[in-house]
C-alpha cells in the first residue's frame, strides 16, 4: 500500500472531535483494517489536488500543507513496512494467537494504535522526526490487531461448522471442532453426511435374503442367528464389542428378522456412541480423537461416503491426496466394484489419520444389503484407546505407499 488510493473506507467515527476512518488496506494479497484519523484521508486527496495542480503548473501551497503531507508518506512508509513483514516474524505471531480462544483473545487495540499515530503525527510536526521505537511498537500493534482479527473470525466460521456437524450428524454424544495450531479452516467443497450414499450408477438393493427367528433381547448372541446363517461365527459378546478378526465379515440382524431393533447383533446400525473431537494436527492436517476412552473391541464409528464404482474413479483424474479419502470395498477379494469415496460427502471418519499401525480397524458389515460388493465399513477399536488419543486406521489407498509418512512409519536415525 504505497499510496492511500489503495484504501477502502469501510466506517467512520468520531473521537475526541476527531473523525476517524475504518480503512481496508490491501497488499500483496495481505488485508489489513486500520482507524486512521479523517485529516490524513484529507490530506490524501489534497496531495492529489496537488499532483494535478503541479501538472498544470499551479504553484502549489506551501506549509502547512507540506508538514502533513509529509508525515502522511512517513504514515504510508509504515503501512508499507508493515505488509513487508516477514513470514518468520508473522508465523511466529500466528502460533502464539492461536493458542487462544476466544474468551482468551486480547481486547482490541484500535484505540492505543490510533494514539499511537496520533502522537507520531503530533511529534512529527514538532521535532519532524518520527521516533523509530514508536514506529516499531506501532507496527506491531497492528500485526498483533489483524492477527487477532483473523483468529476470531476464524473461531466463529469454525463453531457455526460445528454447530452444522452436530446438527447433521444427531450423534448421541457432541462432536468437537478445534484449530490451536493454524488458521485453517474445515474443508468448505465437503458437506457431512451420516449414511452412504450412492453414486451415479449404483444402487442400494435392501433384499437381505434370511433373518433370524430369534425373540428376545439377548438371544442373537447365540448360535443359530444371523451370523451363522451366514457361515460366519456369533460377533459380539454381551458388552457389544466384537469378538472376530477384522478379516471375517459381521453380519448384523436385518429387516427381516424377528428381534427387537435393540437386540444384540444390532450394533453398527444403532450408531456411533463416542464423543470426538476433530483437531488440528502439528503436521497442519485434520485429525480426530477420542474425547472419552475407549475398550478393545468397541464399535467407533462406521466410514461413510459416496459408493462410486471403481472404475469410474479410474477414469477420473484423482489428485494422489485425493486417494487418501477412498476405501476399496474389495472384501470379496476377486473383484473391486465399489469404493466409498469420502472426499465431498463423509462423516468424522473421513478427518480420522493413516497408519501403518492404527488403533482401529475396519470391519465388512452386512446389514439389510443384497448385494455382496456393497456393504458397510466399521471402524471398532482394535486395543484400549485413551481419552485424548488420537484414531487411525489403515487407508487401504495409502498402505501400499513406500514412503508412507504416519506416525508408526516415521523412521528414527541413531547417531553416533
Ligand atoms: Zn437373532
Ligand atoms: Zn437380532
Ligand atoms: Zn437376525
Ligand atoms: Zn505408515
Amino acid at each position: 500500500m504505497n499510496n492511500i488510493n489503495q484504501q477502502e473506507i469501510i466506517d467512520r467515527k468520531i473521537v475526541n472531535d476527531t473523525t476517524y476512518n475504518l480503512v481496508l488496506c490491501k497488499d500483496n494479497g495481505m488485508k489489513m483494517k486500520l482507524w486512521i484519523p479523517d485529516y490524513l484521508m484529507t490530506n490524501a486527496k489534497a496531495d492529489e489536488n496537488n499532483r494535478k495542480s503541479a501538472e498544470q503548473n499551479v504553484p502549489r501551497p506551501t506549509s502547512p500543507q507540506k508538514n502533513i503531507s509529509s508525515l502522511e508518506d512517513k504514515v504510508n512508509q509504515i503501512y508499507s513496512q508493515l505488509s513487508r513483514a516477514n513470514d518468520t516474524e508473522l508465523l511466529e505471531l500466528q502460533k502464539q494467537i492461536v493458542k487462544l480462544n476466544l474468551k482468551d483473545l486480547p481486547t482490541s487495540q484500535k484505540s492505543e494504535i490510533n494514539t499511537m499515530i496520533v502522537k507520531m503525527m503530533r511529534d512529527y510536526k514538532t521535532t519532524q522526526k518520527t521516533s523509530p521505537q514508536l514506529v516499531q511498537k506501532l507496527r506491531q500493534n497492528i500485526l498483533r490487531e489483524e492477527m487477532v482479527n483473523k483468529r476470531r473470525d476464524q473461531l466463529s466460521v469454525l463453531f457455526c461448522l460445528e454447530k452444522e456437524i452436530n446438527l447433521v450428524a444427531k450423534c448421541r454424544k457432541k462432536i468437537t471442532v478445534e484449530n490451536f495450531v493454524d488458521l485453517e479452516l474445515l474443508p468448505f467443497d465437503f458437506s457431512y453426511i451420516n449414511a452412504n450414499i450412492a453414486g451415479a450408477d449404483v444402487s442400494f438393493l435392501k433384499h437381505p435374503p434370511i433373518g433370524c427367528d430369534c425373540i428376545g433381547k439377548r438371544i442373537c448372541l447365540l448360535n443359530n442367528c444371523c451370523p451363522e446363517m451366514f457361515n460366519s461365527q456369533p460377533t459380539y459378546n454381551e458388552d457389544g464389542q466384537v469378538m472376530i478378526p477384522s478379516n471375517m465379515p459381521i453380519y448384523e440382524c436385518n429387516k427381516n428378522c424377528k428381534c427387537s431393533k435393540s437386540c444384540a447383533n444390532r450394533i453398527v446400525q444403532r450408531g456411533s456412541n463416542i464423543k470426538f473431537i476433530i483437531f488440528r494436527t502439528e503436521d497442519h492436517e485434520w485429525g480426530v480423537q477420542a474425547a472419552q476412552s475407549i475398550k478393545k473391541g468397541t464399535f467407533v464409528v462406521e466410514y461413510v461416503g459416496e459408493i462410486v464404482k471403481r472404475n469410474q474413479i479410474d477414469q477420473f483424474h484423482h489428485e494422489e491426496k485425493q486417494n487418501h479419502y477412498l476405501f476399496d470395498l474389495n472384501f470379496n477379494k476377486e473383484d473391486c466394484l465399489y469404493t466409498i469415496n469420502s472426499w465431498k460427502h463423509g462423516n468424522i471418519s473421513r478427518f480420522i489419520g493413516h497408519s501403518c499401525a492404527p488403533n482401529l480397524h475396519a470391519y465388512s458389515v452386512w446389514i439389510d444389503s443384497s448385494d455382496p460388493n456393497i456393504y458397510h465399513v466399521a471402524l471398532f477399536a482394535s486395543q484400549d484407546i485413551c481419552n485424548g488419543e488420537k484414531l487411525t486406521f489403515l487407508h487401504k489407498n495409502t498402505s501400499v505407499s513406500n514412503n508412507c509418512k504416519c506416525d508408526s512409519c516415521k523412521v528414527i536415525v541413531f547417531q553416533f
